[in-house]
């Protein structure tokens, strides 16, 4: 698994590359600067680009068509597809020790170096609960391309390729998706599912489908931040381990310190979308938040088994009026053991985020070749969790997915076209070859 650097640590002591990442949008209020990490990979192994032997960044330049299907001169849908064989910038090359952390944020080679850092860390974090995974377009290219450029307002990830582009003057930022750890796991969370699952036929991508891989690569994005030392500090420290408290593992391509296109820790039911549902994205919100109570209960199992927290805490999760009852008496509850001693807390975070990728991880390996829907992920599901942890949290699995009328309840029809993407300006739409961010 990537580990995090010590900035005070001699060199000889790794031999994984050493890069630096924003772990969260770093226009947001409180973040500091690029942050050293060392990845999975050995430093000398990774070639300009940077280019390893999963995957290449590379900024192009002009180009002005994303990837996918484009209409030729007769009308046709042709693909357009990897490799980018216009201009780009110079490649940013490796220290003489093999290392990528000299780049500093104001090179424009930096966006290359960032993107692919972020990505290569989901990619060896999550293998490491999914074992290897190969590439769906495998046989087409054998190396992921990282393209960042500004022809696009969006991110996508889609046949060969996870392209980002720009998400211009929202509320007065503007950031390249290169920039955006978020957004980068939550592509490759995609990819990682065609991976595994296959394209399946057109008749199969209904509304569970993309729901369900809208929902599951927010969570490959949301336990790659929950693996990011500096994020977890910072969650900890301003929740005082009360994880339902809105925070930074909660949220995914957080825009502005209010605003977030996604929010783990909510309490969407799909009983919402009894009479239809008019984006993807919305219907994911009960799994993303499902998911998110999971990690969050196995959590407070251990924090109460190790006598940190009263089990009256987990008690009240379990009442339906729980949104409410995550107020004010467990404040205390938590800052007065949190004050006692942070290093309960980490442990119990770090265990929870390696149990719930791993169920996570078998939910999806038990999905291969089936139609995707709400009952078939609750029964993969707790198939995974059965082989993870022997029934220990079932109950937690059951009661988290029927709490929000997963696997019960039936989703009505989509009620009109998806409509253009409001405030990212730029279409919502699922695309055959590959998934749009938004
Ligand atoms: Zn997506």
């Amino acid at each position: 698994m990537p580990t995090w650097q010590d900035p005070g640590q001699k060199d000889a002591a790794r031999a994984g590359v050493r890069v630096r990442i924003y772990p969260q949008p770093w226009f947001l209020d409180g973040v500091r600067g690029p942050v050293p990490l060392t990845l999975d990979v050995a430093a000398g192994s990774v070639a300009p680009g940077p280019a390893c032997d999963r995957m290449y960044a590379v900024c192009a330049l002009g180009k002005t068509q994303p990837y996918g299907l484009l209409c030729d001169r007769s009308g046709r849908l042709v693909p357009f597809l990897p490799p980018w064989r216009g201009a780009s910038l110079p490649p940013p090359r490796p220290d003489a020790r093999g290392h990528f952390d000299w780049l500093e944020p104001d090179d424009p080679r930096f966006l290359a170096m960032h993107a692919w850092a972020c990505a290569r860390f989901a990619l060896d974090l999550w293998q490491g609960w999914l074992g290897h995974v190969r590439w769906h377009f495998s046989s087409f290219s054998p190396r992921l391309e990282i393209l960042c450029t500004d022809g696009l307002d969006n991110a996508q990830a889609g046949f060969g390729y996870i392209e980002l582009g720009w998400n211009r003057g929202w509320r007065g930022h503007s950031h390249p998706f290169a920039l955006n750890f978020d957004v980068i796991a939550h592509e490759l969370g995609h990819l990682l599912l065609f991976s595994l699952l296959g394209i399946p036929p057109a008749a199969w991508q209904d509304a569970a489908f993309r729901a369900i891989h809208e929902a599951m690569a927010d969570v490959v994005a949301l336990l790659a931040a929950a693996a990011l030392e500096p994020v977890v500090e910072d969650v900890l420290a301003r929740t005082c381990g009360n994880l339902y408290l809105a925070n930074e593992l909660g949220r995914f391509a957080e825009l502005s310190p209010a605003d977030q296109l996604r929010e783990a820790s909510n309490s969407v039911s799909l009983a919402q979308f009894r009479d239809g549902w008019t984006d993807e994205h919305d219907l994911a919100l009960p799994l993303v938040g499902a998911f998110f109570d999971i990690l969050v209960e196995i959590y407070q199992i251990h924090l109460v088994e190790w006598g940190v927290i009263p089990s009256w805490v987990i008690e009240l999760a379990d009442d339906p009026e729980r949104a409410a009852a995550f107020a004010h008496p467990l404040d205390e509850v938590f800052s007065d053991a949190f004050a006692r001693s942070r290093e309960p807390f980490r442990r119990a975070l770090a265990l929870a985020r390696t149990l719930t990728g791993r169920i996570v991880a078998g939910t999806i390996r038990g999905l291969a070749g089936v139609r995707l829907s709400f009952a078939s992920l609750v029964q993969a599901a707790l198939q995974a969790e059965r082989r993870v942890s022997n029934g220990r949290f079932a109950r937690t699995l059951r009661d988290s997915f029927a709490w929000r009328g997963i696997g019960t309840i039936e989703v009505g029809p989509l009620l009109r076209p998806q409509p253009a993407r409001s405030h990212l300006g730029s279409a919502r739409t699922f695309v055959p070859l590959g998934m749009t961010r938004r």
